[in-house]
């Protein structure tokens, strides 16, 4: 199993396959994806073996993510290569799900338990303020047949919290959960190396809205070992739930259960460590003895926590680049 130096066990891999988006949220790619590197993205061959070698060291669960991850025409193949894999027991998605409805049979079909879309408003006009794409209702309908398919996927929505452009209205998010069977998590706005004005202006605390919720009747959900550093709730007259991911919040990196691995075959022990660790030599051969040494190795370096606190925001320039 792999384990760090502060007893942390890591079973969830993070594994992003593109850095390219189509979106240009403004939180994270505000003038929209500008190709600067190398777009040399892990191959299929590659993604198998990434898969294979962290399973054999005690991961159950991997996360695809981007850039958007639906933008590679091999998404299904990536999704059920990741299934596959012995050791293997939950692949999920995270997307903005701006062709959700026409890409979720094919998601489907290849095994996938789990998608996470991002909505950071429930306004269309809003939405399209956020993202500069009016895709809210396409978006909306695929989280509908997502919930109703036969095998139907664990659907959850990620909402980045900004002070000016959602978290005056999270009524209309309550209102959504009452008959909507989906966990909703609310995310504090992170600042990255490209935000730090916008993080400035627009960072709202969650501990608000969990103080509002708990006084509201919503009721703390006991967590699970792979369910990581989300704090959930409940509530008996809603269908949906409500996550909330507070990265400044006391003791946040204490129960961090997941390693990142890039598009480019780099290991990042943390979301604002310092430029990834390269993988990709020991990504070229079918024995994966060398690569699984090397992750382990890596590991060594985990630190305790990360120090956004300190505004050291590391190598992380959006999370585009790692996939959050
Ligand atoms: N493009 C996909 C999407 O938006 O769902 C996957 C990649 S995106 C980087 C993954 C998640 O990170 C999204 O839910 C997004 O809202 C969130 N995110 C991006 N930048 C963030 C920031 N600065 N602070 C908090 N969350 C952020
Ligand atoms: Fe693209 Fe996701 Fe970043 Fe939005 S949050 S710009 S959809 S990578």
């Amino acid at each position: 199993m792999l384990t760090d130096n502060f007893g942390r066990r890591f079973y969830y891999l993070r594994l992003s396959i593109t850095d390219v988006c189509n979106f240009r949220c403004n939180y994270c790619l505000p003038d929209g994806y500008e190709c600067n590197g190398e777009r040399d993205f892990l191959k299929l061959t590659e993604i198998s073996r990434v898969a294979k070698a962290f399973s054999q060291l005690g991961t159950e669960k991997i996360r695809i993510t981007g850039g958007e991850p639906s933008l590679r025409k091999d998404l299904p193949e990536i999704i059920s290569t990741c299934k596959q894999t012995q050791g293997i027991k939950k692949v999920a998605l995270t997307t903005n799900g701006f062709k959700l409805p026409t890409h979720l049979p094919s998601w489907l079909d290849a095994g996938i338990d789990a998608i996470n879309v991002s909505i950071d408003s429930l306004d269309p006009r809003q939405f399209h303020t956020i993202t500069g794409h009016n895709k809210l209702n396409t978006i909306l309908k695929g989280i509908d047949m997502a919930l109703s398919a036969n095998n139907a996927p664990t659907v959850k929505v990620n909402t980045v919290l900004m002070r000016e452009y959602n978290a005056y209205d999270i009524q209309s998010y309550l209102d959504w959960l009452k008959d909507t069977p989906v966990t909703l998590r609310f995310i504090e706005l992170m600042q990255t190396g490209d935000n730090k004005e916008f993080f400035d202006a627009q960072h709202v605390q969650g501990a608000r809205i969990k103080q509002n919720l708990i006084l509201a009747g919503w009721l703390p959900v006991i967590s699970d070992k792979s369910s990581g550093p989300a704090q959930e709730f409940y509530h008996p007259d809603y269908q949906g739930k409500i996550g909330l991911i507070m990265p400044y919040s006391k003791d946040f990196c204490n129960t961090c259960n997941r390693l990142r691995v890039s598009s480019q075959g780099k290991l990042h022990l943390c979301l604002f460590g310092e430029s990834g660790l390269s993988l990709r030599e020991q990504l070229q051969c079918d024995d994966l003895e060398p690569l699984k040494a090397q992750i382990v190795s890596l590991l060594g370096d985990k630190k305790a926590t990360h120090f956004l606190h300190e505004k050291i925001t590391g190598a992380t320039k959006h999370l585009a680049m790692l996939g959050g």
